[in-house]
């Protein structure tokens, strides 16, 4: 069952408005690698991102130049973007001028109520809402000496930032609470969760590079999908963002939350006689360029057990030497010889998403 939180809108503009929250589809964020100032880098990445499946993009606002670029950027991009902003109200402002769509920003590390303020009255006056997001590497130092660093440390800080929202009488919010270690992430955000009703942004920071990454997130990001917790997710990864959408829409789909195309292989052994590994590869980076529909692709690495191992697979293959057998629920179809094994199951995979 999924936590009903409440529901906040992102974005202005009808063609990349997004809701969040709420019985809303769970949303696919990232941030960019680039310099924000440097627009046509950060574009080109956005747009990349935009393609394979990315909801909700965050750029870094460090300075006055990179806060003036979201104005040329969001011109050019078609889903809502956040600033990052650490400390600096005049950023804030400056990216709200620039017609940011939300903010990230902790009110507490702001600084004075009256700058607070400013930043806060112009966003409700356009409609911007704000992310509070906690990090056990900035936890707040008063919080951390009361409750220690741990979750309830990371709810507490985050509790804290919530409350001078909400004396300002401003509560479009949504709240992160990352910890790079796993279980204190889980447990921060499960206790978050029942505390208040605002979206959680769930992901687990620093995860490390692809491989450790992908560990973290997909155990985190997994139980609390599964405990019905997070209205939008972000892969962390130290890798192109692009692996991060690529693995947000994976997991999402192994969870039932998502629609796309699936593609399972087998792990190959001594029965195998073709190269499968290059195969699946070109398969997975064509699948990536298609539209997000439920089909479930197999690739087997021989023909004696792979139909039957991948019997719930929409469509797939099974190779033996220099040819393949093509299956569709388990029932082989044709055979193909090895280079037409590729644009075969290409083209089979075509017709069915025009169905
Ligand atoms: S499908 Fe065939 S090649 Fe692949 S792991 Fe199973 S037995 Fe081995």
């Amino acid at each position: 069952m999924r936590r009903l939180t409440r529901e906040i809108t992102i974005g202005k503009d009808s063609s990349s408005r997004i809701k969040i929250g709420g019985n809303n589809k769970i949303a696919i964020q990232s941030m960019t690698t680039t310099k924000t100032k440097d627009v046509a880098s950060t574009v080109k990445q956005i747009k990349e991102l935009e393609k394979l499946g990315c909801n909700i993009i965050r750029v870094a606002v460090f300075d006055l130049n990179d806060a003036k670029a979201i104005k040329e950027i969001k011109e050019q991009i078609n889903i809502p973007i956040v600033a990052d902003i650490h400390f600096d109200y005049k950023l804030a402002l400056a990216s709200i001028e620039a017609g940011i769509d939300k903010l990230r920003i902790n009110p507490g590390n702001i600084g004075s109520i009256d700058k607070i303020k400013q930043v806060v009255d112009k966003c409700k006056e356009k409609q911007i809402p704000i992310r509070i997001g906690v990090n056990m590497g900035s936890l707040d130092k008063e919080i951390e000496a009361t409750y220690g660093r741990n979750a309830r440390g990371l709810v507490e800080s985050a509790r804290k930032h919530v409350k001078i929202l909400e004396n300002l009488d401003f509560h479009d919010i949504v709240l992160s609470l990352k910890a790079s270690d796993v279980l204190t992430t889980i447990k921060a955000y499960k206790i978050a969760s029942e505390e208040f009703d605002y979206p959680l942004h769930i992901g687990v920071t620093e995860a490390g590079l692809t491989f450790n990454g992908l560990i973290k997130s997909g155990i985190a990001l997994g139980d609390l999908l599964l405990n019905g917790i997070g209205d939008t997710i972000r892969i962390s990864l130290t890798d192109d963002p692009k692996y991060e959408v690529l693995a947000a829409k994976e997991l999402l789909a192994n969870l039932n939350l998502y629609d796309k195309i699936t593609l399972t292989s087998c792990p190959t052994c001594g029965r195998t006689q073709t190269d499968l590994i290059p195969l699946v590869n070109e398969m997975q980076d064509f699948i990536n360029t298609l539209p997000n529909v439920k089909l479930h692709v197999a690739m087997m690495g021989c023909a004696v057990n792979g139909p039957g191992e991948a019997k719930d697979a929409d469509i797939g293959i099974a190779c033996g030497k220099d040819e393949a057998l093509l299956f569709k629920k388990g029932e082989i179809i044709k055979k193909v010889k090895k280079d037409e094994i590729i644009p075969t199951l290409k083209q089979e995979i075509l017709n069915m998403i025009e169905k």
